[in-house]
């Protein structure tokens, strides 16, 4: 099932961890849509803009059920649990330069650089959320070894 002109429900709900224990991630019906929104404001933009495929070490880390995102220790209010974040990473594209682009050009609720850590430019990841039908907070974080703050460096 198709989410976006290059995106996949398939994509959406593949994960390694998942398959290693056994978990379903198959996400509700209900949550469909919120998949495709972020496929159709995020990812599609940010694929059209550097004109290749997003990666992230063998699949998007996008849609978690419960139990997954308690099995990887993910916050339980994580909007990957409720189908409006994903994590993105562009080959050969520094993060702190894939987090700028999205903060500079696309309307997004959440962006956080996750992990980056300045000597490798492709250390961490960059995490999005989009949401449809409320006003979106364009809030802009980077988190590492555990910190938060706001901004990114
Ligand atoms: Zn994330």
């Amino acid at each position: 099932m198709r989410l976006s002109r290059h995106f996949t429900l398939a994509e959406a709900m593949a994960s390694n961890k998942a398959r290693e224990r056994g978990i379903d991630n198959t996400p509700p019906e209900a949550l469909i849509p919120r998949l495709a929104f972020v496929a159709e404001t995020i990812l599609e933009r940010v694929r059209a803009h550097y004109g290749i495929p997003i990666v992230y070490d063998g699949g998007l880390s996008w849609y978690r059920c419960d139990a997954l995102n308690r099995a990887i220790g993910g916050a339980p209010t994580s909007q990957h649990v409720k189908g409006e974040a994903v994590d993105i990473e562009v080959r050969g594209i520094p993060n702190i330069e894939l987090a700028r682009f999205v903060r500079d050009h696309l309307d997004f609720d959440q962006l956080i650089l996750e992990n980056w850590n300045g000597r490798d430019p492709s250390s961490g990841w960059v995490h999005v959320s989009a949401v449809a039908g409320r006003k979106m907070r364009g809030e802009v974080l980077t988190y590492r070894n555990g910190v938060k703050s706001r901004g990114l460096p």
